[in-house]
């Protein structure tokens, strides 16, 4: 395909994707003026059914609601910077407490800070951040539509999976940010988001294609993206994932 400054970023996007995928060559029949071929027929096509109820989550009440540290999004980011209650605090540049949209109808979880996201304070700004983009564009819920945080908010040393103790000290926080923003549909990359916000050890395998229910709000769990830059046969059920969250969020409008 030739390059083309006319392309719509949605399209761009989803052509890319199938590219990543490694699906069957994408073939145009008609010119790539409008928003209609990527949109319209590009993630719907083929698009699993909606799968059945999984786990639901109910927790028990704030005990610090009322507090005014934690009736925004910025008061809880200011006490995420202030935070030193577990040892990842010793070895952050900065801590990065996510951030989008305080509006947004998708959230996305993710593990934790890598080495990008440490120097920068944003998440997922390293090589998974620019594929996760990109699957975010074909399903026309771009990035500035989203919100995005992390289990952990400061970078695990050598980018490990977060120690139990270092998940339940960062817990209240990533909790009050689903609260405050309280979206449509919640989206756990990977196994240590899908087993932080679901309570449960389990092979992501068994906790996919599932509807779950965070305190009432839809949650689906898909592979993260790291995983999909290591194991690209990951990248086809994974685009189900997100057009199954996708889905949901048309249903509750
Ligand atoms: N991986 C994550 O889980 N989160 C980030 O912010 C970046 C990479």
């Amino acid at each position: 395909m030739q390059s083309s400054g006319t392309v719509p970023e949605a399209t761009r996007g989803w052509l890319e994707l199938q590219r990543d995928l490694g699906g069957p060559e994408v073939i145009l029949d008609q010119p790539l003026t409008g928003k209609a071929l990527a949109v319209e027929s590009g993630w719907r096509k083929g698009a699993p059914p909606i799968p059945g109820p999984g786990m639901v989550v109910s927790l028990p009440t704030l005990t610090h609601l009322g507090d005014p540290s934690w009736e925004s999004l910025e008061s809880v980011a200011a006490l995420i910077a202030k935070c030193r209650l577990c040892p990842l605090c010793e070895g952050r540049t900065k801590t990065v407490p996510g951030e989008g949209n305080p509006s947004a109808r998708l959230m996305l979880v993710g593990e934790g800070p890598g080495e990008t996201e440490d120097l920068s304070g944003r998440p997922f700004v390293g090589r998974a951040g620019e594929l996760l983009d990109k699957i975010l564009v074909s399903i026309d819920a771009p990035r500035s539509s989203v919100f995005i945080a992390n289990v952990v908010k400061c970078r695990p040393p050598r980018n490990r999976a977060p120690l139990p103790d270092e998940r339940e000290a960062c817990r209240p926080f990533l909790r009050r940010q689903i609260e405050l923003i309280r979206p449509n549909v919640i989206l756990a990359l990977g196994s240590t988001a899908a087993e932080a916000l679901l309570g449960v050890k389990k092979p992501l395998i068994e906790l996919r294609n599932r509807v779950h229910q965070w305190e009432g709000i839809p949650l689906i769990v898909t592979y993260h993206p790291a995983a999909l830059l290591r194991n690209p046969n990951w990248k086809r059920p994974a685009w189900d994932d997100v057009r199954i969250a996708r889905q949901l969020l048309d249903r509750d409008r």
